[in-house]
C-alpha cells in the first residue's frame, strides 16, 4: 500500500511546498559499511585552511567493486591510498570517484587514505576571525554538518543511512581548546601548538561529527560522574551556568523519561560566535548559538534558552543514538526534540505551562499551514534537505507525539518509547520503525493516526455549537469538519478521531466537576445528544485538548463566560475567551479584562490582552491598561504589545511611560519602544517629532544585552514609513561594525520602511540591499531577503533572484524565492486598491466611535431599569 502520492498536487487551496525542481530524493547504494572514520588535520587559522588526512575504513558489502563514490565538495585531493597503496581518482569538485586497482571481497576491510586540504571553506567548517569592523570578534573554528555539509570538510559516504565511529586528531595553536565528539584520549604538544585527539566509540552519521576550536573558558559540571562541560568566550562564565546550568538534571530525567541512560562518556556545550543554527546535537559535543547566553535581566523572562539547552540534548537520544536514515523521516527527531521541551517544562514549570507550550508549537505550525504551504510530515520529494526542516517538521512532529500520547495513554506511552529507544540504539530508523515499537510495546496500531497527520498534510478545523434543552435535559453539541468541503469531493479532507467531550460544573467549595463523554467525529457535520441530570455550566470540547486542531466554540455567551472562569485547562479557557472575543460588546471586554486580572495561569492573561484589543470599543483601553502592572513580564509584554494596537494619545503614553521609565525585562521595554513607532503612523502624527526623539535617545543610550532594547527601536522607527529621518537613522545602524544583532535588524527594517518612501528614497534603499546581500554571512542574507520580502517594487525581484542562484544556503535559496512571490503579488495590487483599503480603514474607525457611544448609552440605559 501507498501511503501518499508521489506529486501532493491537490492541495485544497494550499501553495505548494514543492518548488520547482523538487523531485524524490532516496539514499544511495551501498558499497560496503563504513567502520571507522578518522581525521588527522592541522589547522591554519590565520589563512582560514587546513590539510591533513582523512581514513575510512570500509567493510565491502559484496566483492568485485571496482569503484568507489564519496562525497567531497570544493576539497583539494592531493592523494588517494587503499591500503597503503596509491589509486587511481577523478575529482569534479563534488564527488570523489575512487578506481580501485584490485576490486573488492565481501567482508575483508580496506582502508581508504584521501590526503586533502581546504582553504577559506564555504559550508562545513567556518573560520571566525576578528577582522576591521569587528576587532574585538573571538578567534574561532567551527563545523556545521547537518543536514549535508561535512563533505564540505572531508571526504565521506555523507548520508545518515551510515553508522560509524570516528576519531578526530588536530593540531592549533596552544592558546586554543579543541573540542569533539567522544573522549579526549590524548593531548601532545608541538612545538608553538597542540594536538587534541578525541575518539568517539559509539557509531553515529557523519553529519553529527563535529569539531569547535576557541580560546574558550571551561566550566566543569557533572552527571553520575560523567564530565558535563560548558565552553564559553572568557568573561561569560557566569552567563554560561545561568544558562547552561540545569543540564545534569536535564540528563537525568530524559535518562528515565527514554528509559536509556545517557549514552556517551561526556556531554560538552560549546557557545559559538557567529553560529547559523541555535543549536546543533552533534553526539555527545552540542553546539550553540553564543547569542542564547542569558544575563541576570534576560534570565527573567527568557525560556527560549532553556528550552533550546532541553532540545539539543534530547536529540543525544532521539537523532544521535537512534540515528533517522533518511531527511524524510526527520521528524521523528525533531518532532521529539521539541516535545521534550514541552516535557521539560512540564518538569519545571507545571502542567499549565506545558498545555501552554503545546498550544503556541500547534499555532506555529497552523501559521505556516495557512501562510506557506501544506505538506505531509513524511515527504522526499524537495529540491534540497534543509527545506524539510521547517514547522511542519518540528512542531507539528511534537504535536504528533503529544496524540500518540494521548492515544496510548501515560503507562503505554512511555513503554512504546523506551521499546523503541532500546530496539533500535545504534541503529538507523524510518517512520515504520516507530510504529513497529508501539505496536510491540502496547499491541495497539497507529496507522490510523499516522496516516492522517503524517503521510498526508493539513489538520481538522472544528466548528462546535451547543445548545441545551431544558425539557428533555438534553445537550446538543453540533461538532462540523469546516476544512472540508460540502461536496462530495471534501470527504477526502475529513479527519477520524476520537473526542472527549466534557460538561463541567464549578461547585462554591470544591473544584470543578466534569462528566465526560468519548464522541467518534468522522463526519462533515454530526450532532450528538448527552442525557444530563442537570443542566452544565459549560463545555469542553475535546478534553486536555490533546488533538492538532483548530476550534471555533459557537456556545452561548454565559458557557463561554463559565469556562473562561472554571476550565482547569488553560487551553480551553483560551479558546473560550477567542469565542468571548468573537462575539464583541461590553459584556465580552468585561469578561476578558476580569480573566485579565483574576486568571490564575499567565498564559491565559497574556492572551487576553490580544483577544481584548481585538474588540474595537474604546472602553477596551482602561481593561488593558491595569494589566501593565502585572507580575509577570511575560503578561507585560503581551499588554503592551495588545496596548499598540490602541492607537490612541493615552495609550501612546503609558507605552511612553515604559520607554522612559523603564521596566525590568528587557523583552518589554523594547516592546514598547517599537510600540511607540506603530502608533504615531496612525493617527498621532503629531507626536512624530517627539517619538522620533525618544526613539534615536533610545539607541543612544541603552546599548545591552543581545540589543533587544535597541533593536525594538530600529522596529519602532521602521513604522514611521514616510520619515525621512526615521529612514536615515535607520541607514546609519546598517553600517559594519555596529553590533551585529542591532544591524541585522536595521537591515531588516528597510523593507518595513520602504513601503512609504519617496521614489528617489526606495532606489536608495535597493541599492543598499544589493550591496549587503554580497555578504556571505548567513543572517545578513537572511535579513536581506526579508527586507526585500516586504518591498512593494519589482525592482526588489531581481535582487532576490540574483540571492537566490549564488547563495550556497538551502535556506536563504527558498526564502529569496517565495519572496519574490511575495513581491509579485503586492507589487500587482495597484494604487487604486491601497486607496480603498485606506478609505475603508477611516470608516472602520468612524464606525467604531459610533459603537462606543452606543455601548455606553445601551449600558447606561440598562442601569437605569434595573434600578
Ligand atoms: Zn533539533
Amino acid at each position: 500500500m501507498k501511503f501518499h502520492s508521489l506529486f501532493d498536487s491537490d492541495n485544497n487551496g494550499h501553495k505548494s511546498f514543492e518548488l520547482p525542481g523538487a523531485h524524490p530524493h532516496y539514499n544511495p547504494d551501498r558499497p560496503g559499511q563504513v567502520e571507522h572514520i578518522f581525521l588527522d588535520l592541522i589547522l591554519n587559522i590565520p589563512q582560514q585552511s587546513f590539510h591533513g588526512t582523512c581514513t575510512i575504513s570500509l567493510t565491502p558489502v559484496r566483492s568485485g567493486i571496482n569503484q568507489l563514490t564519496l562525497d567531497a565538495v570544493n576539497l583539494n585531493i592531493e592523494s588517494v591510498q587503499v591500503d597503503e597503496t596509491a589509486q587511481t581518482f577523478d575529482y569534479d569538485g563534488e564527488q570523489l570517484h575512487i578506481y580501485l586497482q584490485t576490486p573488492t571481497q565481501a567482508g575483508k576491510v580496506i582502508k581508504i587514505a584521501i590526503a586533502y586540504s581546504v582553504e577559506k571553506p564555504q559550508r562545513g567548517l567556518y573560520f571566525i576571525l576578528p577582522d576591521n569592523n569587528y576587532p574585538n570578534k573571538p578567534t574561532q573554528v567551527w563545523t556545521q554538518g547537518e543536514d549535508e555539509d561535512s563533505r564540505f570538510w572531508f571526504p565521506c559516504f555523507d548520508y545518515p543511512g551510515q553508522l560509524a565511529t570516528s576519531e578526530i586528531r588536530v593540531q592549533v595553536p596552544q592558546k586554543f581548546i579543541a573540542i569533539s565528539n567522544g573522549e579526549l584520549i590524548n593531548t601532545e604538544e608541538a612545538g608553538e601548538n597542540k594536538i587534541y585527539h578525541w575518539s568517539q566509540q559509539q557509531v553515529h552519521p557523519t553529519y553529527l561529527m563535529t569539531l569547535a576550536v576557541g580560546d574558550f573558558a571551561e566550566i566543569k559540571d557533572e552527571w553520575q560522574g560523567r564530565p558535563v562541560t560548558y565552553y564559553v568566550e572568557k568573561t561569560r562564565e557566569e552567563d554560561a551556568r545561568r544558562s547552561m546550568g540545569k543540564t545534569p538534571r536535564m540528563i537525568e530525567f530524559f535518562s528515565e523519561k527514554y528509559g536509556y541512560s545517557y549514552p556517551y562518556p561526556k556531554y560538552a556545550q560549546v557557545c559559538v560566535d557567529d553560529f547559523i543554527f541555535g543549536g546543533m546535537e552533534n553526539t555527545s559535543t552540542t553546539l550553540l548559538t553564543d547569542r542564547c547566553l542569558l544575563d541576570e535581566r534576560a534570565a527573567l523572562d527568557n525560556r527560549g534558552t532553556e528550552s533550546l539547552v532541553a532540545h539539543e540534548l534530547a536529540h543525544q537520544w532521539f537523532g544521535d543514538l537512534v540515528v533517522i536514515k533518511h531527511w524524510s523521516h526527520a521528524w521523528i527527531k525533531e518532532g521529539m526534540a521539541s516535545y521534550s521541551e514541552v516535557m521539560w517544562t512540564d518538569q519545571e514549570y507545571g502542567k499549565d505551562d506545558a498545555a501552554y507550550y503545546i498550544l503556541n508549537e500547534a499555532r506555529s505550525y497552523l501559521a505556516e499551514d495557512a501562510s506557506r504551504y501544506r505538506r505531509p510530515i513524511v515527504t522526499h520529494v524537495y529540491r534540497e534537505a534543509i527545506e524539510l526542516y521547517d514547522r511542519h517538521l518540528y512542531e507539528k512532529g511534537a504535536c504528533v507525539y503529544h496524540m500518540i500520547r494521548a492515544e496510548l495513554g501515560d503507562e503505554l506511552f512511555w513503554k512504546a518509547i523506551h521499546t523503541f529507544v532500546q530496539d533500535n540504539a545504534h541503529k538507523t530508523v524510518e517512520t515504520i520503525d516507530l510504529l513497529r515499537a508501539i505496536e510491540k510495546a502496547t499491541g495497539r496500531n497507529l496507522l490510523f493516526l499516522f496516516d492522517q497527520y503524517v503521510y498526508r498534510g493539513g489538520h481538522p478545523d472544528f466548528q462546535v455549537a451547543y445548545s441545551w434543552d431544558g425539557d428533555s435535559k438534553l445537550a446538543k453539541v453540533t461538532v462540523t469538519q469546516t476544512q472540508a468541503k460540502a461536496d462530495t469531493n471534501g470527504s477526502k479532507d475529513l479527519f477520524d478521531l476520537k473526542i472527549p467531550i466534557g460538561f463541567g460544573y464549578s461547585q462554591p467549595e470544591s473544584n470543578t466537576q466534569a462528566k465526560t463523554f468519548k464522541v467518534r467525529i468522522n463526519q462533515r457535520e454530526q450532532s450528538f445528544y448527552f442525557p444530563l441530570e442537570e443542566k452544565p455550566q459549560f463545555v469542553s470540547f475535546d478534553v486536555d485538548n490533546y488533538t492538532l486542531k483548530t476550534v471555533s466554540l459557537e456556545y452561548p455567551l454565559p458557557e463561554l463566560k463559565a469556562q473562561l472562569k472554571y476550565d482547569p485547562d488553560p487551553v480551553s479557557r483560551i479558546y473560550a475567551a477567542e469565542a468571548i472575543a468573537k462575539k464583541g460588546g461590553l459584556e465580552a471586554i468585561k469578561a476578558l479584562s476580569e480573566a485579565l486580572q483574576q486568571d490564575s495561569f499567565w498564559g491565559v492573561r497574556a492572551e487576553v490582552t490580544k483577544l481584548l484589543a481585538s474588540i474595537k470599543l474604546d472602553q477596551v483601553f482602561e481593561s488593558l491598561v491595569v494589566g501593565l502592572k502585572d507580575e509577570n513580564p511575560l503578561v507585560r509584554r503581551a499588554v503592551v504589545d495588545a496596548l499598540s494596537n490602541i492607537k490612541t494619545l493615552e495609550s501612546y503614553n503609558a507605552l511612553k511611560q515604559i520607554v522612559q521609565n523603564g521596566d525590568a525585562s528587557y523583552y518589554v521595554e523594547s516592546m514598547a519602544t517599537k510600540a511607540l513607532g506603530g502608533m504615531v503612523s496612525a493617527n498621532l502624527q503629531y507626536q512624530q517629532d517627539e517619538t522620533i526623539e525618544i526613539l534615536t535617545h533610545v539607541l543612544r543610550e541603552k546599548t545591552g544585552w543581545n540589543e533587544v532594547v535597541r533593536t525594538g527601536a530600529i522596529a519602532g522607527l521602521s513604522q514611521l514609513k514616510t520619515s525621512d529621518i526615521a529612514l536615515s537613522t535607520i541607514l546609519e545602524y546598517t553600517t559594519p561594525g555596529i553590533p551585529q544583532s542591532l544591524r541585522l535588524s536595521a537591515i531588516r527594517a528597510l523593507g518595513s520602511i520602504s513601503t512609504g518612501q519617496t521614489p528617489n528614497n526606495v532606489e536608495w534603499i535597493l541599492e543598499q540591499l544589493e550591496e549587503f546581500s554580497k555578504e556571505s554571512f548567513f543572517l545578513t542574507q537572511v535579513s536581506v531577503a526579508v527586507a526585500l520580502g516586504q518591498m512593494e517594487t519589482i525592482k526588489a525581484i531581481g535582487i532576490l533572484q540574483s540571492l537566490a542562484d549564488q547563495t550556497p544556503d538551502g535556506r536563504v535559496r527558498r526564502m529569496a524565492e517565495e519572496a519574490i512571490s511575495t513581491v509579485q503579488k503586492k507589487a500587482g495590487s495597484d494604487q487604486a486598491v491601497k486607496q480603498m483599503r485606506e478609505e475603508l480603514d477611516l470608516l472602520k474607525k468612524e464606525n467604531q466611535e459610533l459603537r462606543s457611544r452606543l455601548e455606553n448609552l445601551e449600558a447606561k440605559a440598562q442601569v437605569v431599569s434595573n434600578n
